[in-house]
């Protein structure tokens, strides 16, 4: 069992009042408050080792080289890839996705040529597959889902053809809370040999994450909603199709040699690491992924659950509340309405209590098209959240609605 309070004391963003109300932070799934061991990893860096990595010859670009080369190996063990070069370092989920779309999308898409997303995905894991179809005259299919949020997926086979050229799925998705059976998902697609990225932005900080176990091709994530900074992340990538795939971005640090005539590229991961890295927010995401690890992402996983128990039992007691994402398998995100009341409204009153929630589409527009509904209020949970917090959003969204109806 995790010792929230002790827990909570890591993390000095927690301690503070707003409107004179202590801080009930619940917007975890749009990004994580960090702790000390974080904050301090970043200024260490800025303090004592700062300097430009790789081909240094003096003492500090030595340092930071081997620190960083050491954060892409925590990494690495992280998420059990099979090989620490395997980890591209970019600025979040977005641009791991972006460049998956770009490279596979220039290599090989071709006109006519599909690629299946999800009905439930983030703008993110759809905008860029848009973007690499409208530049090859391919096309996107979208695997639907259900009432409850859960994706259909026999439906899959049924999309699936022999233009089909990669699948990207999120793993949890950040407005329903759903967990996706992607293993199986993975197994379809694979069985007609087509690739598959997972969008993992969501999952990375509830669930103990194996890539090997689950044989995707691509997975990605962002440092930010998993108690790291800003401004960076990763992508996996199986050697293989990393391998095969064409650089993204052209500049220093991806090449291996440079004439006006050919240049020729680095080897992995640099070929996808053009330019200056961000060298202290890498060693800081290394430094959050020790701290989950101490915790045991199990003991996370555990407190997070009996957290969702709790608040969706409490909440549903409210009449007239409306839960948006009800799936069997679900992470600690609640996504909610209550009776007509806009979810701005509700958000701006709680956020008077002290009550950080997101309210609006969370980057989903198309699944607010399928309920037919404008957005939602979005409390999501962290390990660091407590019982008593769910309290008090109950009591905050029962005070919201009665002075809004
Ligand atoms: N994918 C999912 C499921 C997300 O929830 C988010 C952010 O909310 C993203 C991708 C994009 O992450 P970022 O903005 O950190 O790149």
């Amino acid at each position: 069992m995790l010792d929230i309070n002790n827990i909570r004391n890591d993390f000095p963003a927690l301690h503070q009042l707003v409107y004179k109300k202590p801080l009930v932070y619940l917007d975890n799934a749009a990004t994580t408050q960090k702790p000390k061991v974080v904050i301090d990893t970043l200024l260490e860096y800025y303090n004592k080792q700062n300097s430009n990595i790789h081909r240094g010859v003096h003492y500090l670009s030595q340092q930071a080289t081997v620190a960083y080369e050491e954060a892409r190996i925590c990494v690495q063990k992280f998420i059990n890839a099979a090989y620490s070069h395997e980890i591209i370092f970019t600025r979040g989920a977005t641009e791991s996705i972006n460049l998956v779309a770009s490279s596979f999308g220039k290599k090989f898409l071709k006109k006519g040529d599909e690629i299946i997303i999800s009905g439930m995905e983030h703008h993110s894991n759809i905008v860029p597959w848009q973007l690499a179809c409208e530049e090859k005259q391919a096309f996107l299919k979208i695997i639907p889902f259900n009432e409850n949020g859960e994706l259909i997926i026999e439906d899959l086979e049924k999309l699936i053809t022999e233009k089909t050229k990669l699948v990207a799925i999120t793993h949890i998705s950040n407005a329903l809370g759903t967990i996706n059976p992607v293993k199986k998902i993975i197994e379809i697609a694979h069985k007609h040999n087509i690739p598959v990225l997972l969008d993992g932005a969501q999952a990375v900080p509830h669930l103990k994450i194996d890539v090997q176990e689950l044989d995707c091709d691509f997975y990605c994530f962002s440092g930010h909603k998993m108690y790291a900074p800003m401004g960076v992340g990763v992508l996996y990538g199986k050697e293989k199709m990393l391998e095969e795939l064409p650089p993204y971005q052209g500049g220093g640090e991806m090449i291996k040699n440079v004439t006006f005539e050919k240049t020729t590229y680095n080897e992995l991961p640099f070929k996808f690491e053009a330019g200056t890295p961000n060298v202290g927010d890498g060693l800081a995401l290394a430094a959050a992924i020790k701290y989950l690890e101490d915790l045991g992402m199990e003991n996370i996983k555990l407190h997070e659950t009996e957290l969702l128990k709790y608040a969706t039992k409490k909440l549903s007691e409210i009449k007239n509340f409306r839960m948006i994402g009800t799936a069997k398998e679900k992470a600690a995100v609640i996504s909610f309405l209550v009776g007509n009341i806009h979810p701005s409204d509700m958000g701006i009153i709680l956020d008077k209590l002290g009550i950080a929630v997101r309210t609006g589409h969370h980057c989903t527009q198309p699944i607010m098209d399928f309920y037919k509904i404008p957005g939602t209020v979005r409390a999501s949970f962290a390990l660091y959240n407590t019982f008593e917090e769910v309290d008090v959003l109950v009591e905050g969204v029962k005070k919201a609605k009665e002075m809004l109806s």
